[in-house]
């Protein structure tokens, strides 16, 4: 896991706790320093998710075979665009780990 500035320092962002959050690298990565995204399904802009200020469920859920996120919401469907959190690499990793109990975390 990395270390990731929800808001970016770039942005103004501080080194506070209330600013930071664990995020796998893919996903760090994929955020940069960005905040906000186009909602797929809308086209409207929406800030991304705010792991310290809401709540995954209410914005995300595991499919059937836990391999992939569906967003719930704009901001979940936004997410998980932006920082690509079903890509291919990751969504073989989650099969396996489900084959062997690892997955989906509680
Ligand atoms: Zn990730």
């Amino acid at each position: 896991m990395t270390i990731d500035h929800i808001q970016p320092v770039s942005k103004g962002g501080l080194n506070t706790l209330e600013n930071l959050c664990l995020a796998c690298r893919t996903c760090n990565e994929y955020k940069s320093d960005t905040t906000e995204a186009i909602d797929p399904l809308t086209g409207e802009i929406v800030a991304l998710f705010n792991p310290r200020q809401q709540n995954w469920k209410e914005h995300f859920q595991w499919n059937n075979d836990a391999s992939q996120i569906e967003g719930l919401s704009p901001i979940g469907r936004t997410t998980v665009i932006a920082l690509r959190m079903n890509n291919a690499v990751i969504v073989a990793t989650r099969k396996r780990w489900f084959a062997i109990g690892w997955h989906p975390p509680d």
